[in-house]
């Protein structure tokens, strides 16, 4: 059975690697195994059939080295935190079994990734009770140690800024993967199918270059942790590597 250190919880295809994709290359580049759960299928994206975003899906899967890629298949659009959806994310998390999961952030104004961020902090939770795991069969239960939040559209201050200045270059290729969401098809496109506009990439490497300026970097990915984080052996990660 596949197992992680890191999953990804994200409502559609393609918004692990817009808000969180250099994170999470550079987990992969340390050694981490980090798999991605997208809660939808993102059919209702007006460009491209499903086999057309089934392949884009796989090749950016590729791009990242993920070592699992899964879907809830819930619907487009009309993502709910219902009871069966929050278990089947528990199930997930127990069988997976990662130490640290990512999300969206909780107001996030789309309503699915609203929706997937409940639908995270509920599995999270639910996964750590015993009655459930037991009445589902399967691995005992197990809550990871660690939940974080990543940003989409909202803004938030953030608890960490991670560094992805290494990966940039394979960030970008991963949300290119997405090519049927990105590109014109001729002249009379006026590009309402495009994600937030033409200028995707644009708009992900402001935000990148935003946060990256605030840790003295090229490029940063901002990341919320609702609880505070214990650092072992008191404040090593501030002495580095003179110790
Ligand atoms: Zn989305």
């Amino acid at each position: 059975m596949t197992t992680l250190d890191v999953l990804v919880i994200a409502a559609h295809p393609d918004d692990a690697e817009i808000s969180a994709g250099g994170t999470i290359l550079r987990l992969v580049d340390a050694g981490a195994r980090v798999g991605v759960l997208d809660v939808t299928r993102g059919e209702m994206g007006t460009r491209g059939t499903r086999d057309d975003r089934d392949a884009e899906t796989a090749r950016a899967t590729e791009v990242l080295g993920l070592a699992w890629r899964g879907n809830l298949n819930l619907p487009d659009g009309r993502v709910q935190a219902a009871p069966e959806a929050r278990e089947e994310v528990a199930r997930h998390l127990r069988e997976l079994a990662p130490d640290l999961v990512l999300a969206h952030h909780a107001h996030d104004p789309h309503p699915d990734h609203e929706a997937s961020a409940l639908l995270a902090r509920q599995g999270w939770y639910l996964s750590g009770l015993g009655q459930l795991a037991k009445q589902a069969g399967g691995p005992a239960a197990r809550r990871p140690a660690q939940l974080a939040h990543f940003m989409s559209h909202v803004p938030f201050e953030p608890t960490f800024i991670v560094d992805i200045e290494p990966v940039w270059e394979r960030k970008r290729e991963a949300i290119l993967a997405y090519a049927t969401q990105l590109e014109r098809s001729d002249e009379g496109d006026e590009g309402k199918h495009l994600l937030y506009g033409a200028d995707i990439l644009e708009r992900v490497e402001t935000k990148a270059r935003t946060y990256g300026e605030r840790i003295r970097r090229r490029y940063g990915e901002p990341l919320l942790t609702t609880e505070p984080v214990a650092l072992d052996s008191p404040l090593i990660r501030w002495l580095g590597a003179r110790r």
